[in-house]
C-alpha cells in the first residue's frame, strides 16, 4: 500500500493554500495531467521543518497548466517558455511549476542536456534521495508519496545519500550541497556517498566560479555554517575553493561571535570575511577571482585584509577619537565588523566597535552656509574649518552650536592673521 501523507499536508500547510494546491491537482485532472510536490518541501514535511518552497512538478504541460491555474485563483504569472517553468505569485508566497525533465551529462561540470520526461525522469536527476520524494496531488491519488529512491529511509536514518556513482562527477555542486544538508539535519553521509565524494573532491575543478560561490553563499546563510565550513576541511573540500583556506577554533568561534553581535551587515558578507581573515593579499585575490565575487564583496574582502594589516595602528590605548576616526573612515563596515570580531588586540577591537557604534555618525553642527554666513570668505579655509569641527566635536572639546561657532571665529582668525 502506497504511503498516503494528505493527513500531514494538511496540518504542514496552511489552510488556504492547502486548498490551493487541492485545485491546481483537480485542474491538472482535468488537463489530462499529474501533478506533484517534488522536492525539498516534501523532506521538510516530513522532518517537521517550515519550508516555503513549493516546487510541483507536471508530467504534461507545466505552462498549460500555469495558464489555466493563474487565471482561475488570480495569480500573477510569470513564464520562462525556454525551460517549460512558471511562477505563480500569490500575496505571501509563491508556486514553482515545471514540465517533468530528463536530464544527460555530456561533461563532467558542463550544465545538463535538458528534454521532457515524467516524473521517475525528474526525480532521477535529483541530488539526494531526501530530496527525490513526490506527492501525488491530483484528486484520486492526493498526498500519495512516491519514493523511488528510498528518500524515506534515509530520511529516518539520518543519511545524505547520492542517487548514482556518477552524481558528484555529473555535478560536483553535489559534494557542497550534500555538506550542507549534512550539517543542517545534523544527519551523516552515506558510507559509499561519502566515498565517492572523497574520490570526486576535483570535480570541483570542473565547476565555473559562479556556481561554486552559489553554493558557498547558501552555505553562509545556515543558521551555523561554521559546521559545514568545519566538514568541507575535513572531507578535503574547504582547499579544492582556496588552498590555504582552514578553520580552526578561532573561526569557530569568530562566527559564534558575529551572531551575538548585533550588526547592520548580513551576516553571510561577515561571515566571509572572517573566512578569508588569514589568507594572503595573494591567496584573497586567487579565491576572489576563482569564485568571481561581485565587485562589492571583493572590495569588502580586500579591505579586510588592507584593515587587518593597519591594526597596530589602532591597538595604542592613547589615540583620540579623532585619531580612530581618520584611520578608519574609508573602510567598509563589513571589513571593520570581520576585523572587531578577528582581532588580537582587545584595544583595537575597542576601537573599532567605538568607531562603527559612535563616531562614524558624528558630524559638526554648522555647515559651510553657516560659516559663510559669519563672514569666512568661501574658499579652501572652509573645508578646514569643518575638518576642525569635526575633530574638536568627535574629541568632545566643542558640545554646543554656540562653541563651534566659537571655534569657528577663532579658526577663521588665525588664518587670515
Ligand atoms: P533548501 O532547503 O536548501 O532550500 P531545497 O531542497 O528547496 O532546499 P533548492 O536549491 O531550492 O533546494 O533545490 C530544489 C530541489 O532541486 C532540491 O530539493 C533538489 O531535489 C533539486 N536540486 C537542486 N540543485 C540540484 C543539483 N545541483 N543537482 C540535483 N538536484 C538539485
Amino acid at each position: 500500500m502506497p504511503k498516503n501523507l494528505s493527513t500531514q499536508l494538511g496540518q504542514y500547510l496552511p489552510p488556504p493554500v492547502l486548498a490551493l494546491i487541492k485545485i491546481a491537482g483537480k485542474e491538472a485532472d482535468e488537463l489530462g495531467q499529474e501533478l506533484y510536490l517534488v522536492g525539498g518541501m516534501v523532506r521538510d514535511l516530513f522532518l517537521n521543518r517550515a519550508n516555503f518552497d513549493f516546487d510541483l512538478v507536471v508530467e504534461g504541460d507545466a505552462i498549460k497548466l500555469a495558464q489555466k491555474f493563474a487565471k482561475d485563483s488570480q495569480a500573477k504569472l510569470t513564464v520562462h517558455a525556454r525551460f517549460g517553468t512558471a511562477k505563480l505569485n500569490y500575496p505571501g508566497f509563491s508556486l514553482d511549476l515545471a514540465t517533468a525533465r530528463s536530464e544527460t551529462y555530456n561533461k563532467p561540470g558542463a550544465l545538463p542536456t535538458v528534454k521532457p520526461g515524467n516524473l521517475k525522469d525528474d526525480l532521477i536527476r535529483r541530488d539526494f534521495s531526501i530530496n527525490a520524494m513526490a506527492l501525488h496531488l491530483n484528486p484520486k491519488r492526493f498526498g500519495e508519496l512516491i519514493d523511488l529512491y528510498h528518500g524515506k529511509d534515509d530520511l529516518d536514518n539520518r543519511l545524505i545519500r547520492i542517487l548514482h556513482p556518477n552524481s558528484f562527477i555529473d555535478d560536483a555542486t553535489r559534494i557542497l550541497r550534500a555538506i550542507r544538508y549534512e550539517q543542517r539535519l545534523g544527519f551523516k553521509l552515506e558510507a559509499e556517498t561519502e566515498k565517492l565524494l572523497r574520490r570526486d573532491v576535483t570535480m570541483l575543478d570542473t565547476i565555473s566560479g559562479d556556481r561554486i560561490r552559489h553554493e558557498l553563499e547558501l552555505i553562509l546563510q545556515e543558521d551555523e555554517p561554521e559546521r559545514a565550513i568545519r566538514r568541507a576541511e575535513e572531507l578535503g573540500v574547504l582547499r579544492k575553493l582556496q588552498q590555504s583556506l582552514k578553520v580552526n577554533g578561532w573561526l569557530s568561534k569568530a562566527f559564534v561571535k558575529a551572531r551575538q553581535v548585533n550588526t547592520r551587515v548580513p551576516l553571510p558578507s561577515i561571515y566571509l570575511c572572517l573566512l578569508i581573515y588569514n589568507l594572503t593579499e595573494k591567496e584573497n585575490e586567487e579565491f576572489i577571482a576563482r569564485l568571481n565575487f561581485p565587485k562589492s564583496l571583493a572590495q569588502a574582502m580586500r579591505q579586510t585584509l588592507q584593515l587587518k594589516a593597519q591594526l597596530h595602528n589602532l591597538a595604542n590605548p592613547k589615540l583620540k577619537p579623532s585619531d580612530i576616526y581618520q584611520s578608519l573612515h574609508s573602510y567598509t563596515t563589513i571589513a571593520m565588523q570581520a576585523n572587531a570580531l578577528a582581532s588580537e588586540s582587545p584595544i583595537a577591537s575597542q576601537h573599532l566597535h567605538l568607531y562603527l557604534a559612535k563616531l562614524r555618525y558624528i558630524k559638526p553642527l554648522l555647515k559651510g552656509d553657516d560659516l559663510t554666513r559669519m563672514g569666512i570668505p568661501i574658499g579652501p579655509k572652509i573645508g578646514e574649518i569643518l575638518d576642525a569641527l569635526h575633530k574638536a566635536r568627535l574629541n568632545g572639546e566643542v558640545k554646543t552650536r554656540r562653541d563651534e561657532e566659537r571655534l569657528a571665529k577663532s579658526w577663521g582668525q588665525n588664518q587670515t592673521d
